[in-house]
């Protein structure tokens, strides 16, 4: 998969280069279940802590879809660990787990519903969707 095949600007090339996220296809199964419950959404509002790849403005809820690798999802196979440099690998896990933790807090803190869709449910598309619409019924 070439890494920009998507069309993103600077800042969002760089900030996937930073973590290693070569493939966006979580964030469109995401986008695509939330079309069809209906929703509109915007994407990567960069005025929002931690630009949340999804906002849905009018419900204060913002989505991130996370990489089960890069953010460390607990108990998931893909939160593997790679035993060449796996000091410096875990300096960078940690950074990113420290990024995440304070994007949720300051979000938080501003009044926003944060939800986390991990890459691996994003296979199991009706879950997901069912999932979603739980979290949306909740935060209306
Ligand atoms: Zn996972």
């Amino acid at each position: 998969m070439p890494r920009n095949r998507y069309q993103t600007d600077e800042p969002t090339s760089r900030r996937m280069a930073a973590v290693g996220l070569r493939d966006t296809k979580p964030e469109r199964v995401v986008r695509s279940v939330l079309t069809a419950i209906g929703l509109r959404y915007r994407l990567h509002r960069r005025d929002l802590p931690g630009r949340p790849d999804v906002v849905l403005a009018s419900r204060r809820l913002v989505l991130f879809v996370h990489g089960c690798f890069w953010h460390r999802h607990p108990g998931c196979p893909r939160t593997t660990t790679p035993c060449r440099n796996a000091a410096l690998w875990q300096v960078k896990f940690r950074r990113t787990l420290e990024r995440d933790a304070r994007a949720t807090e300051a979000l938080r803190a501003a009044g926003w519903k944060v939800l986390v869709v991990w890459e691996c449910e994003t296979t199991n598309r009706p879950e997901l969707s069912r999932r979603l619409q739980s979290f949306l019924n909740r935060g209306a």
